[in-house]
């Protein structure tokens, strides 16, 4: 009988040269971690020639395992294979049971046979592999309907001969692809119930970012709607085991502050820099070196260059933003993708709707903002946002939120 496995292929990985046990190292540990989260029976992963493998004990469970590790950073593909010995009999028997499991119930269709071997003291050469296995199997199924086909065919047998055993899958599920979380340093990301954030938070968590999210709520002037689909989201991209924790700030008081100080105009501006200067802190003292947000150029009035320009003035971080050259239909895509856009479509209480004017300025002016700007007490209004900061820990694996100290002078 063979055995079920889930073969783990990572491309990119391949491409970084020195740096490439480091990174496998880091994928098997981080895909150890997604395993332990689940109930599932199975095997630590093992590396096993450039590949890392997972033995499945109930193979019922193949499937909805493989969708799981597919969502890890860094994977391009898990295959759900059958493995046994090198024994050439027991090789093309299991081909032809996976070719029946995969072929479809009714009807004709086409298979290929696609192997390789990368133990080179096998008997036989991949296109020997392919043309044996390949016959044996048509002369099974031939009276079912089925032919052989070189380009695009129903259904691809894989086998791959790698140190004394035999794998053999006809199905593969598409991974993220991306690198390992963890290896791109942690990032600080201004994180809304809306659309676009969650998308850009995913990006940077596909590069390999540890991503600490961070959201304002319009708390107590709102009730707390924004804040738990927020959190629903979090679930979300947390399955990519990338989301280390959500911070939650209720940002509603220092808003009407704000609102009570500078112009109309200008309070949005305002508000998105002082969001800037706030994670600006709490990135420092979590170890984090750069923001992340959601904006793409010209979508909606406080996203013109002008703004952009204007509130990004606040920071010395770089504020990296994913989404700045997508259209809103690729982002809605994507996020459908992600499974997020049905949670970011529901009503909420946002703090971005609250005291808003009824005509923010598209095109800020650098003097005006900075007259603006110094008419509030930033160091208290960002002291004062950081003391109320609320922590919801998702991947602990990470490290877990360190206290914020402030210093004499009234700085954090
Ligand atoms: P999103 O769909 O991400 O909310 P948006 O198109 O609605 O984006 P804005 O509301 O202008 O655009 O926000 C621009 C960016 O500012 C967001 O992508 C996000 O990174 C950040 N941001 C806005 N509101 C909040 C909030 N309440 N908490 C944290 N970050 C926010
Ligand atoms: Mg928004």
């Amino acid at each position: 009988m063979p055995s079920t496995v889930c073969f783990i292929s990572f491309h990119e990985l391949a491409l970084k040269g020195r740096n490439r046990s480091v990174f496998e190292r880091r994928l098997k540990d981080n895909l150890n971690a997604c395993l332990r989260d689940t109930s599932f029976d199975v095997s630590r992963v093992k590396r096993i020639a450039g590949s890392l493998t997972v033995a499945i004990h109930d193979s019922s469970q193949a499937e909805e395992c493989a969708h799981i590790l597919a969502r890890v950073p860094g994977v391009t593909a898990v295959a759900i294979a059958y493995k046994t010995n090198r024994d050439w009999n027991t090789i093309c028997e299991t081909a032809l049971q996976a070719l029946r499991e995969a072929a479809p119930e009714q009807g004709s269709y086409t298979f290929k046979v696609d192997s390789r071997r990368s133990s080179t003291d096998f008997p036989k050469s991949s296109m020997d592999i392919n043309r044996e296995v390949g016959a044996h199997l048509l002369a099974a199924v031939i009276d079912d309907g089925a032919g052989v086909r070189m380009k695009n065919p129903d259904v691809l047998v894989s086998i791959k001969i790698v140190e004394g055993s035999t794998y053999i899958s006809t199905r593969k599920i598409k991974g993220i692809g991306g690198l390992p979380s963890g290896s791109s340093g942690r990032t600080v990301s201004l994180l809304s119930s809306g659309i676009d954030s969650p998308v850009a938070s995913y990006r940077m968590i596909k590069r390999g970012s540890v991503v600490l999210g961070l959201h304002f709520s319009g708390r107590p002037q709102t009730n707390d709607s924004s804040e738990r689909l927020v959190l629903e989201i979090g679930e979300v991209l947390a399955r990519t085991g990338g989301l280390a924790r959500i911070y939650v700030i209720p940002f509603g008081d220092i808003q009407r502050e704000v609102a009570a100080t500078v112009e109309p105009s200008l309070r949005v501006i305002m508000y998105r820099r002082l969001m800037l200067v706030i994670a600006e802190k709490l990135a420092c003292s979590q170890g984090a070196k750069a923001l992340i947000t959601g904006e793409s150029l010209g979508q909606v009035a406080s996203q013109t260059l002008d703004n952009i320009v204007a509130t990004n003035e606040a920071v010395e971080m770089p504020v990296l933003r994913p989404l700045i050259g997508s259209d809103k239909d690729e982002i809605i895509n994507e996020a459908r993708h992600i499974g997020s856009f049905d949670l970011s479509i529901q009503d909420a209480e946002d703090c971005c709707t609250l005291f808003m004017p009824r005509s923010p300025e598209t095109h800020a002016r650098p003097k005006q903002v900075a007259a603006s700007w110094n008419l509030l007490d930033v160091d208290d209004l960002v002291l004062r946002a950081l003391e109320s900061i609320e922590v919801h820990e998702f991947n602990p694996r990470f490290g877990v939120h360190k206290p914020l100290r402030v210093i004499e002078d009234g700085s954090v």
